[in-house]
């Protein structure tokens, strides 16, 4: 005969299975401290491997001191080919390959963060600042509004119901982020003074500070609301002068030629626009 537990002993059962408390780590090289000229972010560099896997092995030690149970750290600048399983926290999960439009967000992680984060393009006091692509990519605007990485990331992981609970960067990317998620945990590892001259914490004081903060920002799980752009979407892609538009670009699903090099994708959803936008 089958027993049924009253709903609230099943609930406090040990035996009943929590939900596992899962980061996501969005990595990039444009925001890790010490990494202020172009030829530093080349994915095989050794020192940029050495300051990058630093910097993530030190948050995910910190969301793993806070509470998490799993960190997912997908290698996200170029191409995939700089963090290594030989030099990651022996704890963390690493996640190489380019992703589709949701970036595993489906998988309902309890937060996601940015570690190495550079601002959007065209900001001034940015180091190497861009969206997506510096050679490429003009400007990129969400219903008008310029947005770089961080945002539309960030509205990508509200689309799922997910917070960004927090960043490392420079002082802009960590402003970018604090503008439209005022209380994830950040820690400004470097301040740009060009797009190529910066002053940069140390690799230790930087892996401290992300450490501290990022076990800080586990307690902000469940307080930081997601970010969520609503209603219908346009994602606007200006691309330079580089980059003109395919002959049949104006067939793509959703699309709207606006001019030889800019392109807007329609969506009744910031989901539905971005999975248009990424497909090409
Ligand atoms: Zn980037």
């Amino acid at each position: 005969m089958r027993r049924i537990l009253p709903l609230v002993l099943l609930l406090s059962s040990p035996l009943w299975p929590q939900a596992k408390k899962s980061i996501f780590v969005i990595t990039d090289a444009e925001g890790i401290a010490g990494v202020c000229r172009q030829d530093l972010t080349e994915p095989h560099d050794p020192e940029l491997r050495q300051l990058l896997t630093g910097e993530v092995n030190a948050a995910v030690q910190g969301f793993l001191d806070g509470g998490a149970d799993e960190v997912v750290v997908w290698d996200g600048h170029d191409g995939s080919q700089t963090l290594s399983a030989l030099t990651i926290h022996p704890k963390a999960l690493l996640l190489s390959g380019s992703l589709s439009a949701s970036m595993t967000l489906e998988r309902h992680y309890a937060a996601i963060a940015f570690v190495g984060q550079h601002a959007e393009a065209n900001t001034r006091g940015g180091v190497m600042s861009h969206s997506y692509s510096s050679l490429g990519i003009q400007n990129m605007r969400v219903n008008g509004k310029a947005m770089g990485e961080i945002e539309t990331r960030a509205a990508l992981a509200g689309a799922f119901d997910t917070p960004v609970i927090f960043l490392s960067g420079d002082a802009a990317a960590v402003a970018e982020l604090h503008a439209i998620v005022p209380g994830a945990e950040t820690a400004a590892v470097k301040e740009g003074l060009g797009r190529y001259t910066c002053i940069s914490k140390s690799a230790e004081a930087a892996r401290t500070a992300t450490r501290e903060h990022a076990r800080a920002a586990m307690a902000k799980i469940g307080s930081v609301s997601p970010y969520r752009i609503e209603g219908p979407v346009t994602i606007e892609i200006e691309y330079t002068t580089r980059n003109s538009l395919a002959p049949g670009a104006a067939s793509r699903p959703g699309a709207e030629v606006v001019d030889d090099r800019t392109i807007r994708y329609h969506g009744q959803n910031f989901l539905e626009a971005w999975t248009r936008y990424s497909l090409y």
